[in-house]
C-alpha cells in the first residue's frame, strides 16, 4: 500500500472503518462541506413531569466519538457547498425583502423600492475594459505624467486582461485616499441612510425628528470589489410606514419621492477623517456615478421577475471573496512579508502596502488598518441589512434544521439538556476527497432535480 499516494492509502483506512457508512452520513448531511466543524458532547430531553427519556444523542458512537457540522464560511474560495447554501439564504433574505414571505407581508411589493448603486469615487485613472472598439483612456496630444507615464491609453482591454484596474501611473495614484475611503465607507454609508431620511422629511414638510413617526426606511446592501479593486455597494432600499413592513407609507412616500432623495443624499453625503499631521483632513463622498432604480410592483404579469433577478444579483456577490476580484485576501495578513508572498497584483499589493504603512499612524489607529489590510482597509460586512428590512440569516437556518430534522417528537413540556464541546476543524485528506465527491454529486442532482422541474406557470 506505500506505493499509492496519500490520499489513497487515507481513502482506503477510512472505508476500513466499521463506522465508515455512518462518516459518509455526516458528511452527507454537511453538503459536503470542506471545513466541517468537529464537536462532541451529547444532547437529552426528557419529560418535564415524568423525567422520561423522549430523545437522547451522544456522539460516543459516532466515528472518531465526533459529529461534523458545516463550516458556514460565505466564500466560494473557501468552502463551494457553504457558500452556496449561504448564497441561497441571501437570495431568500434579500427576496423576502422585495416580495413578501418568510414573516413579511407580500405588500410590500406595493411599496416604493428602489435598486441603487452607489460607487467610491475616482482616486486616479484606471486601465478598463472596453466594449465596441472603444478605446481605455484615448486623449489627443495628453502627454506623459510628472513620472514620465503616458497619461492617454489607446488599447482595447478585454475582461481577461491584465491591464484592467490597473492605474494608468501608480506613483500618481491616490493610495491614501483610497484606503481611507475603505476604511470609512460604513460610515458613509451610515451618513447616506441619514441624508435620505432628512430630504425625505424635508419634502413632506416635517421636522427631521418627526420622520420615524410617519415612516421608516429598510435597505439590504452588499459590497462589491470592483477591478479598480474599490469597493462599491449594491443596495435594495424601501419605504414603509412607521412599523416596518407591516404598515403602508404616507401619502408624500412615493417611489419618486425616495429615488430624488436617494440621489440627493448620494451626493450630499460626506465623511470627514480625524485630523492627521502626515495626512491633513480628507473629505470623503461617494462617486459620482450613481445609479438608483425604482423597481416596479410586478403584480400585473404575476412572474415577479425583476424581483427575483435583483435577489439573484445580490446574492452572487456575498459568494465571492476579495480574492476572486484579484484584490485583497480571505485571510488576515500578520506580517509585510505575508503581503508580498501572496499572488496579488501589483495594484492591490500597494494598496496593503498603503494599509501597512497607515496602520502604523496613531491618530488612525481606530480604523485598524494593518489588520484590514487584507480587504484593502474595507471593514464592513459583505452584506448588510437593516432590522426592518426581513428576515434573517439565523431565521433561515432554523427554519432549514427544522424541515430536514422535522418536529421533534410530541414533548411541548420537554426539557432539554446539552453540552457540546469544540475538538477541530477540518478533513484529513482521503475524507477532503469524498467531501468534494459528495458536494459534487448534491450539486449534480439538484441541476438535475432544476432541468426536470415542470415550469412554473
Ligand atoms: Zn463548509
Ligand atoms: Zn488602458
Ligand atoms: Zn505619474
Amino acid at each position: 500500500m506505500r506505493h499509492l499516494p496519500a490520499v489513497d492509502q487515507d481513502v482506503i483506512r477510512l472505508a476500513g472503518d466499521p463506522l465508515f457508512p455512518r462518516l459518509l452520513e455526516q458528511i452527507t448531511a454537511t453538503g459536503g462541506c470542506a471545513h466541517p466543524v468537529h464537536l462532541t458532547g451529547h444532547t437529552t430531553t426528557r419529560n418535564a413531569t415524568t423525567g422520561e427519556i423522549l430523545h437522547h444523542y451522544d456522539t460516543r458512537t459516532e466515528p472518531g466519538e465526533r459529529l461534523l457540522v458545516r463550516c458556514r464560511n460565505r466564500r466560494a474560495s473557501v468552502c463551494p457547498p457553504c457558500s452556496r447554501l449561504h448564497a441561497g439564504d441571501t437570495f431568500h433574505l434579500v427576496r423576502a425583502g422585495l416580495t413578501g414571505g418568510k414573516t413579511i407581508p407580500q405588500q410590500i411589493r406595493e411599496r416604493p423600492r428602489l435598486f441603487a448603486t452607489l460607487t467610491a469615487p475616482s482616486f486616479g485613472p484606471v486601465h478598463r475594459t472596453t466594449a465596441h472598439r472603444e478605446r481605455c483612456h484615448p486623449r489627443r496630444n495628453a502627454g506623459a505624467c510628472q513620472h514620465g507615464a503616458p497619461l492617454s491609453c489607446t488599447a482595447a482591454h478585454a475582461e481577461t486582461d491584465p491591464h484592467v484596474g490597473q492605474p494608468l501611473c501608480p506613483a500618481c495614484y491616490d493610495y491614501t485616499g483610497h484606503v481611507l475611503w475603505h476604511a470609512h465607507a460604513g460610515q458613509l454609508w451610515d451618513r447616506f441612510t441619514r441624508a435620505t431620511r432628512r430630504h425625505l422629511a424635508t419634502t413632506a414638510g416635517l421636522p427631521q425628528s418627526h420622520f420615524p413617526r410617519h415612516a421608516r426606511l429598510s435597505f439590504a446592501k452588499v459590497a462589491e470589489y470592483q477591478r479598480r479593486a474599490a469597493v462599491h455597494v449594491h443596495a435594495v432600499i424601501r419605504l414603509d410606514g412607521p412599523d416596518g413592513p407591516h404598515t403602508p407609507p404616507p401619502p408624500w412616500g412615493t417611489a419618486d419621492a425616495l429615488t430624488t432623495a436617494v440621489q440627493t443624499a448620494a451626493r450630499s453625503a460626506a465623511v470627514r477623517t480625524p485630523y492627521s499631521p502626515a495626512l491633513g483632513e480628507l473629505t470623503l463622498q461617494w462617486g459620482a456615478q450613481l445609479d438608483a432604480r425604482p423597481l416596479r410592483a410586478t403584480v400585473d404579469d404575476g412572474n415577479g421577475l425583476a424581483d427575483d433577478a435583483v435577489a439573484a444579483y445580490v446574492a452572487k456577490y456575498v459568494t465571492k471573496s476579495a480574492t476572486d476580484t484579484s484584490a485583497g485576501a480571505d485571510h488576515r495578513l500578520r506580517t509585510l512579508d505575508d503581503i508580498n508572498a501572496l499572488p496579488a497584483t501589483p495594484h492591490a499589493r500597494t494598496l496593503m502596502h498603503t494599509c501597512w504603512r497607515l496602520g502604523s499612524l496613531p491618530e488612525l489607529e481606530p480604523l485598524r488598518l494593518r489588520a484590514w489590510a487584507h480587504t484593502l482597509g474595507y471593514r464592513g460586512h459583505i452584506l448588510t441589512k437593516s432590522r426592518a428590512y426581513s428576515t434573517t440569516y439565523t431565521a433561515l437556518r432554523t427554519e432549514r434544521a427544522h424541515h430536514q430534522r422535522g418536529p421533534l417528537p410530541d414533548n411541548p413540556d420537554g426539557d432539554t439538556e446539552a453540552q457540546w464541546r469544540y475538538v477541530g476543524s477540518g478533513h484529513t485528506p482521503g475524507a477532503t476527497l469524498l467531501a468534494a465527491g459528495i458536494a459534487e454529486d448534491i450539486t449534480r442532482n439538484r441541476d438535475i432535480a432544476r432541468a426536470e422541474a415542470p415550469v412554473a406557470t
